[in-house]
Formats: structure tokens, sequence, C-alpha cells
């Protein structure tokens, strides 16, 4: 099933997520729809809470293009517990930010630990385009945008065009 993705200004992708307490079929479920969702968009990167589920759940294919075949990484409960020090400044999109891209710098490196389905703890050096999907997709588990990391003028002006496009559209 492929889920509606919520873009900005939609107050519910400023919330906070939920722990994954219970590794349910609902959960494994849940994961599945959002891989396909974000294959459908097409996007490397999808949190739970940009379809509107309030669940601390991750997917990722950074590699994923026509000619490769589909690899997406669930990541249940993610949180970083290493950074690198070394910054890497990358053009970041957003599936909630529809058709505007970014540099952002944030740290090239990170070790992030999750559980996988099978509810077993993992730990993932990422790094390249990997470290900053996670560190991306991670952020929007705690309501926070790539946006949040561009000057106040920049920031303000893609969520005044968001929010005249949306009125447009209702
Ligand atoms: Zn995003």
């Amino acid at each position: 099933m492929i889920y509606q993705i919520l873009t900005i200004p939609n107050k519910i992708l400023r919330e906070r997520s939920e722990e994954v307490t219970n590794i349910d079929r609902n959960i494994i479920k849940t994961l599945d729809n959002m891989a396909e969702t974000m294959y459908a968009a097409p996007g490397i990167g999808l949190a739970a809470i940009q379809v509107g589920i309030k669940k601390r759940l991750v997917v990722i294919d950074c590699d994923y293009n026509q000619e490769t075949k589909k690899n997406p990484h669930y990541f249940i409960n993610p949180e970083i517990i290493w950074k690198s020090e070394e910054k890497r400044s990358y053009k970041e999109g957003c599936l909630s930010i529809p058709e505007y891209y970014e540099e952002v710098e944030r740290p090239s490196k990170c070790k992030v630990r999750f559980l996988d389905k099978k509810g077993i703890t993992k730990e993932l050096d990422c790094e390249g385009i990997l470290a900053t999907c996670i560190q991306h997709e991670i952020d929007h588990l705690d309501g926070k945008l790539f946006i949040d990391y561009l000057s106040r003028l920049k920031k303000s002006s893609i969520e005044k065009k968001f929010k005249k496009s949306n009125k447009r559209k209702n």
C-alpha cells in the first residue's frame, strides 16, 4: 500500500515520534508500506511521520536506481551514538518539501544503533550519502526538517512558498 506523503506546512511533521515498544505485525506491515511509498515517490529515505504515523520508523535505500535491485534498510528506534567531527556538505532534498534542494552541512560519518525487523539491536557505521540520509531521517523523528539548518531568510521564504501553494490547492 502506498501512503500519502505529508508536505510542509503540515504541523504533524513538527511532532516528535514515539518509541516502538512492540514489533508486531502492524509495525512490519507499516515498514513494508513505507518502502513501497519511498520507491514510488521516488526517494532514498522516508520516516513514518512523513506519512502521518508517529512512530520511530525509518526506511532507507541510498543506492537505488532503475538499474539496481531494491535493497531497503529498515530502522526501528534509530539513534545516533557517535558523530564525526569532520563535516560534509550535501545538497539535500525531502519528500515533504518537494522540488526544493539546498546544501546542508552535517557530520560526514556517524554510528547508528537501532532495532531490526526481528527486534535485534544492531549498530551500523555510516558514511557518505548514507550518513547524511540517516541523520536527515532521524531528525524527522524529532520533528526537525533540513530547512531548519538554513538561514532564517531562506527558511522563511521556502515556508511562505509552500503555504501559498497549499492555499491554492484548497
Ligand atoms: Zn525528509
